[in-house]
């Protein structure tokens, strides 16, 4: 009975919608390397920012002084069709684990678009169309961001153009069928629209696409086009900082019951569901508190970004026409093999992400191959009846065996995790699972050396 005390979901009225956005570079120790132009290798500029991103946004990249940034009322408006969301508690995955530990979860799969991105889209869309802009352009991989940001330019009445990655559009055409439905167009890549997509095309006719490869072709239109910018739904500081409600709304909510976590998990793709979540909580690791919770990030083996990767300076894309940021990376050139959790498959991660685990912060790093990842979502679909999508998993893979370690030991601590999104897009990748067809790749160490080999040699 006692443990019943917390209700199974903790909601949080609209009111409580954070005001302002928190800035976790603000009370960062470490300077934050700058992004840099690979021509002359100078930090960005706003004013060479401005072609790509639009004005307000380049600030937000910029900003490493505010330690809140206000949330406009027309953003925490659109918030409010879907926010806030809920936090629930797991106890009936608590209960078929049979372990002490209280696990959390903050789920962000209950919006159309299925998942986080769209706390960042409205945001973007939004600066975008206050700017008096045409519309915007961008890349998706698994279509969880496209679909978001066709969902707030819709909303808006700004025009879309999204290159998705061509596997993924092969894989799933039901995400370009919403996209569409939301007005955007969906350009397969890479294409031959682009000079870098018939680059890439020429050197590879048969090419699968991948996420930086899109990323060249999104930016070339935007920097080309009148009245267009481009938008991109991680890795960025300002991705992060607008992630960073899911973390504050998780506060509030664990304040409200008096409980506090001891270990927050999530997965890391390019870094913005977990840097979101874990910000507002690192706060209190940055200033050395030791009640401050340890941190996990949960990446897939056939993209061992922070686990394998080096901390470098590099390209965000593989036609090499991005700044380049300090992050934790696989090289540009590398592709990683055609995993299901499409969401994870990024050669790079958050700037932001990468210094805080290189510095510590982050306590620690872990890979899953696929098929132990979808174990776990079964587990916690046939317990909490949530169909989670296959990034998610990962994090629900680390919180099982964390949640494990405190049935062996008996301490009952509290697990917090980010359910990033739903699996209902993702019903291939489980009728492979279930069917026992799904199989997993690791990278050996001399496909890490062919992205590694492509790698700027720039300092600092
Ligand atoms: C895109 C996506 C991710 C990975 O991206 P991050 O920026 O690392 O959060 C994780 N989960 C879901 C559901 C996604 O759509």
């Amino acid at each position: 009975m006692s443990k019943q005390k917390v209700p199974y979901k903790i909601y949080l009225s609209e009111e409580e919608i954070p005001k302002a956005w928190y800035n976790v570079r603000a009370d960062m120790k470490t300077d934050h390397r700058p992004i840099l132009n690979p021509g002359t290798l100078k930090p960005m500029t706003p004013e060479e920012l401005s072609p790509v991103f639009c004005d307000e946004l380049v600030k937000q990249e910029l900003n490493d002084k505010d330690r809140f940034i206000e949330i406009p009322e027309d953003i925490r408006n659109f918030y409010k069709m879907y926010r806030p969301s809920p936090l629930v508690r797991a106890y009936c995955l608590e209960e078929a684990l049979g372990t002490p530990a209280k696990i959390y979860y903050k789920y962000e799969g209950g919006n159309t678009s299925g998942s986080h991105k769209l706390n960042s889209a409205i945001a973007q869309a939004y600066y975008a169309k206050q700017q008096g802009l045409v519309g915007l352009t961008t890349e998706t991989g698994a279509g969880q961001w496209g679909t978001a940001l066709s969902m707030a330019c819709g909303f808006l009445g700004l025009d879309l153009k999204v290159f998705m990655v061509k596997i993924s559009a092969e894989q799933k055409p039901y995400r370009k069928g919403v996209i569409e439905t939301f007005g955007a167009s969906v350009t397969p890549s890479p294409s031959n629209t682009t000079q870098v997509g018939r680059k890439i095309l020429e050197s590879d006719p048969d090419s699968n696409g991948s996420l930086g490869c899109a990323i060249s072709e999104a930016v070339e239109v935007a920097v080309t086009t009148e009245g267009y910018r481009y938008a991109l739904g991680s890795v960025l500081n300002q991705v992060l900082l607008h992630q960073s409600i899911l973390g504050m709304e998780a506060k509030t909510a664990f304040e409200k019951i008096g409980e506090y976590p001891d270990i927050v998990i999530g997965c890391a793709g390019g870094g913005s569901n977990l840097g979101g979540l874990m910000s507002p909580f690192m706060e209190e690791k940055i200033v050395g508190k030791d009640t401050a919770p340890y941190f996990i990030a949960v990446e897939p083996a056939s993209c061992p970004t922070l686990t394998r990767g080096k901390f470098a300076y590099d390209f965000c894309d593989t036609g090499m026409v991005t700044p380049l940021a300090k992050m934790y990376t696989l090289g540009a050139t590398f592709a990683p093999s055609g995993s299901h959790a499409g969401g994870l498959r990024y050669h790079g991660m958050s700037p932001i992400l990468s210094q805080l685990y290189h510095d510590g912060f982050i306590d620690e790093a872990r890979s899953v191959v696929q098929t132990d990842v979808f174990k776990a979502a079964e587990m916690f679909a046939k317990a909490e009846g949530t169909l989670p999508a296959p990034e998610s998993a990962h994090a629900i893979h680390a919180t099982i065996e964390e949640a494990l370690k405190c049935k062996e030991t008996g301490e009952e601590k509290t697990i917090l995790f980010g359910l990033s999104g739903t699996g209902y897009f993702d019903i291939g990748a489980y009728m492979q699972y279930n069917d026992g067809t799904m199989v997993d790749s690791i990278p050996t160490d001399e496909d890490l050396q062919r992205g590694f080999a492509a790698i700027p040699n720039v300092e600092g």
